[in-house]
């Protein structure tokens, strides 16, 4: 991948306003929040959110989280039933993600939610990340700012340990109060389900909602919706991978050289192929491809994400 210079910024009015810049102009940068250090990008420019699974080199996309500064801009990309408002109302700002059905239409990158129709959402604390949140007016997607597999930063320079010259900027902001993830609660279903312990406790939310709060492990053999918790959401037809051209029936989907009825990229650029992949599986259902042949795409960077999520879809299912 491509060095970059790392600014790094401290938390006066000129560093809150070049992280801004930076972010606008579909760049990368850490940014302190109660939780973690998290790796933030405009979770609506697809192209800026495909940097942040390059720069913290994961290899499979996973959905992130969206933050934003307020109830108001959360429901703009989010559908609150009153079990998530009430939630929301209770813990937010503060260590709480709330994944909700998304808005129908939202300008939320499809790799964002990884395809899925539901968003995971949080309105964090932080003021330094709230300042930012106002001026720049749009979701942001961050994950926790370290290289895939390595711990949460929670300081500036844990960041810079693993990211330099990976990212745009870095903000510091001194050490995050909390130094542990999100709790992560899903309302897709008739009653929350805790997905993942974090900041806010089980307890706190039980003493909210008046009941016992389902975990996810009790209920992985429950119904879900198509395109919801646990499944990937994967394109309805059958996939063949490592095609160079197209079988019978078969509606190709191209890279590089090989030209499709589809294209993942024809310049072969993999963070633009990252960038269009649940798009382009979303196109394949809406054509109503029941036959699909992908087009190679190297095994390197960008690409070991992009190949996962294409052995998934061509696996059985
Ligand atoms: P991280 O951004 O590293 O804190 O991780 C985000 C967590 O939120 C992951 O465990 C995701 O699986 C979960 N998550 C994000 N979006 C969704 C969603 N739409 N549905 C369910 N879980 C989600
Ligand atoms: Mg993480």
């Amino acid at each position: 991948m491509t060095q970059l210079i790392t600014q790094h910024l401290i938390d006066d009015a000129y560093g809150i306003e070049t992280a801004c810049a930076v972010l606008q102009a579909g760049g990368l940068a850490a940014l302190p929040t109660e939780t973690v250090y998290g790796l933030a990008a405009n979770a609506c420019d697809s192209v800026a959110v495909a940097k942040i699974y390059e720069a913290k080199g994961r290899p499979s996309f996973n959905p992130l989280i969206c933050h934003v500064f307020d109830v108001c801009a959360a429901c703009k990309i989010g559908v609150f039933d009153a079990v998530a408002l009430q939630l929301a109302d209770a813990f937010w700002p503060g260590p709480l993600t709330l994944v909700v059905p998304q808005v129908e239409g939202s300008d939320v990158a499809t790799l964002v939610t990884a395809g899925l129709q539901s968003v995971a959402i949080r309105v964090p604390a932080h003021p330094i990340v709230r300042e930012i949140l106002q001026s720049v007016a749009v979701p942001l997607a961050a994950p926790s700012a370290n290289p895939s597999g390595r711990v949460s930063p929670t300081t500036a320079a844990h960041v810079l340990a693993g990211l330099d010259g990976r990212i745009d900027a870095v903000l510091d902001g001194g050490s995050c109060a909390v130094g542990v993830e999100s709790t992560i609660v899903s309302c897709l279903g008739p009653t929350p389900v805790l997905l993942r312990e974090g900041g806010v406790t089980a307890e706190a939310i039980e003493a909210v909602l008046g009941a016992d709060l389902v975990r996810s492990t009790d209920v992985v053999d429950a119904p879900v919706a198509p395109g919801q918790l646990p499944s990937h959401y994967a394109p309805r037809g059958t996939v063949r991978l490592n095609a160079a051209k197209a079988g019978d029936g078969e509606t190709l989907v191209g890279f590089g050289s090989v030209a499709g009825d589809l294209t993942l990229s024809a310049k072969g650029d993999l963070t633009e192929a990252a960038a269009r992949l649940f798009d382009v599986f979303h196109q394949l259902d809406a054509m109503g491809a029941r036959k699909i042949a992908v087009a190679p795409v190297p095994e390197e960077g960008l690409g070991r994400a992009i190949n996962d999520r294409l052995r998934r879809a061509a696996a059985p299912r």
